[in-house]
């Protein structure tokens, strides 16, 4: 579903990105973890097309991510092309950024209206039960100032949903949130994964990675230091930078 070779992006002279190797199956669940600055969000956001990358390659789906290969020749998408290959992709930030004069409702039923054109009263339908699936039937018509941290979380995760992604991009989605809140949202996560769903997690919430990760991957100073499954990575990390790490978060 993903597959990243010899990643690269930099800001200015700044390399933020040094060359990532990864590879994320169908229905795989890949959590990343690292120190702050370490490149998570940017590798996130080269994935979504929210930032290009300088050298590598990147595939989503099938599709070389921004381009098309031609003769051994990279040629740049039309905006048109690169538009179609972001609906594969849904993302799901730290802050919710919800449209505040929308309700929940309206939040999860305006990309499928607007985007995909599909008829209001379809939107709406399967907009109530993207709500209920994230366990927010009954707030539909709430405005996000009248939800939770934890509520406007999960609105953002059905308001991706309602997309039809192949891929699920969370960036360190439960971290604004009141420690009473995460569970809510870890839940609906989990229940995610459980459907099937391809996902990349950057987390530090450990007991997800351990539980629902097919496979833990940290970074830091913009490479892969160490990747496997959450076991070998938490029980027996092979690099002093991952032991460091780990002994701050743990
Ligand atoms: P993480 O998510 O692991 O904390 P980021 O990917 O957000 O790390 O940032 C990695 C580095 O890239 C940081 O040093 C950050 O300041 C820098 N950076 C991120 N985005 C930009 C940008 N748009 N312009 C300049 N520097 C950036
Ligand atoms: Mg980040």
């Amino acid at each position: 579903m993903v597959r990243s070779e010899g990643v690269c992006k930099s800001f200015g002279r700044l390399d933020v990105l040094k060359g990532i190797d990864l590879e994320v199956m169908p229905g795989e669940v890949m959590c990343v973890i690292g120190p702050s600055g370490s490149g998570k969000s940017t590798f996130l956001r080269c994935i979504n097309h929210l930032e290009k990358i300088n050298a590598g390659r990147l595939w989503v789906n099938g599709h070389l991510v921004g381009y098309r290969e031609r003769g051994g020749k990279l040629h740049e998408l039309r905006e048109s092309e690169v538009a179609a290959q972001r609906r594969d992709i849904g993302m799901v930030f730290q802050r919710f950024n919800l449209f505040p004069h929308m309700t929940a409702l309206e939040n999860v039923m305006e990309a499928p209206v607007q985007v995909r054109r599909i008829p209001r009263a379809k939107a709406r339908e399967a907009a109530v039960a993207l709500l209920e699936r994230v366990g927010l039937a009954d707030k539909a018509r709430s405005y996000p100032s009248q939800l939770s941290g934890g509520q406007q979380q999960r609105v953002a995760i059905a308001r991706a949903l309602a997309m039809e992604p192949a891929l699920m991009l969370f960036d360190e989605p439960t971290s604004a949130l009141d420690p009473e809140l995460v569970g809510e949202v870890l839940e609906v996560m989990k229940q995610l994964a459980v459907d099937g769903m391809t996902m990349i997690v950057v987390t530090h919430e450990m007991g997800f990675a351990r539980e629902v990760g097919d496979s833990l991957v940290f970074m830091d100073g913009g490479v892969v230091v160490e990747k496997g499954t959450p076991r070998e990575v938490l029980a027996n990390p092979r690099h002093q930078r991952t032991q460091d790490f780990l002994s701050k978060v743990l």
